[in-house]
């Protein structure tokens, strides 16, 4: 497995899809790179996202579904991004995101709550 280098991930985003004809605005959550975006995680170009949350609710889903919490740090410690207890955890997204859990929280309900209140990606 590769370790993520560089800004790869900034290209990750909700983004609006060409619409096929008159049915509003359409957002898919994409990745961009060399001028071509194709969709991430369970987004397809058949996805009918009226907003940015929707498409990126959406890619949280794939997140959670194929995210491993067998994160184990050896000799370091670091805060449990919701409860603050000190753990040497954590889960990994298949973005390549680490998100530090204690014990208690290093599960899919734990993830969730953290994939809520961070972005999945900021668009830039
Ligand atoms: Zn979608
Ligand atoms: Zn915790």
């Amino acid at each position: 497995m590769s370790w993520p280098h560089g800004a790869e991930d900034d290209y990750h985003a909700p983004r609006r899809w060409p619409s096929d004809g008159d049915d509003g605005e359409r957002w898919v959550y994409s990745c961009r790179a060399q001028g071509r975006q194709w969709p991430l995680g369970y987004c397809s170009a058949r996805c009918r996202h009226g907003t940015p949350d929707e498409a990126a609710a959406h890619y949280r889903q794939y997140l959670l579904d194929t995210a491993r919490y067998d994160g184990h740090w050896r000799g370091v410690a670091y805060r449990c991004e919701l409860c603050d207890t000190w753990t040497d955890r954590f889960a990994q997204l298949e973005s390549f995101a680490l998100h530090r859990l204690c014990p208690a929280h290093l599960n899919r309900e734990g993830l969730s709550r953290v994939l809520k209140r961070t972005p999945v990606a900021e668009s830039r």
